[in-house]
Order: structure tokens, then sequence, then C-alpha cells
């Protein structure tokens, strides 16, 4: 499944896309543990399985979040290396700002 976490305001869009289909095979869960803002997180799904998401307190924040890894601006575009991406083994993790 594709899971979308995020918002838009007048400054953009900001959103986490999540393949939860990669996350079923993942055992390291690196994308939480690499993510310095306690952005991400790992929750049992409808079929009983281990995948990430985006932490509920952090779905209407990113933008603010994520700037300790993009800049205050969000600088660096979606080509940046991120600590959360960089940490995924399988691509499951997209980024739209
Ligand atoms: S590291 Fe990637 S595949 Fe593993 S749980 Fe995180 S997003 Fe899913
Ligand atoms: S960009 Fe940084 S703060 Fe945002 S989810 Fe990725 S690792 Fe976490």
């Amino acid at each position: 499944m594709i899971a979308n976490y995020g918002y838009e305001d007048g400054s953009g869009f900001y959103y986490i896309t999540i393949d939860t289909d990669v996350c079923v095979e993942c055992v390291e869960h690196g994308c939480m543990k690499a993510c310095p803002g306690s952005v991400l997180a790992i929750e049992m799904d409808d079929y009983d399985d281990l995948v990430a998401t985006v932490a509920e307190n952090a779905r209407k924040r990113l933008r603010e979040l994520c700037s300790l890894c993009k800049g205050q601006n969000g600088s660096g575009g979606t080509a940046r290396r991120l600590p959360c991406t960089d940490a995924c083994p399988g691509g499951a993790l997209r980024h739209s700002w």
C-alpha cells in the first residue's frame, strides 16, 4: 500500500509517502532510528505487519520537523540526501518537497 502523510499550506506541499509493501520485508527499521525529529514511527498495520508511518503528532508539522535535515526552507529539494531515505534499504520513503 502507498500511504501519504502530510499537508499543504500557503508555502507548499509537504508529504511523506511510504510504500508499506516494502516495509513488510524490512527487519532493521533503520528509518525510525535515523530520524532526529521523531517524525517516523513503526506501527502494526491492519494485517499485523510492522510498517513505517509518520507519527500522528508530526503529520501537520513536517516542514518544521524535517528542517533538522533539510534546512529551514527545505532547501535542496527532493534530491537532497536525508537520514531517513539513506537508511531505508528498499527505497520505500519519498518526500514531496
Ligand atoms: S527502513 Fe524503509 S522499508 Fe524499513 S521500515 Fe523504514 S521505510 Fe520501511
Ligand atoms: S527528513 Fe529528517 S526529520 Fe524528516 S523524516 Fe527524514 S530523517 Fe526524519
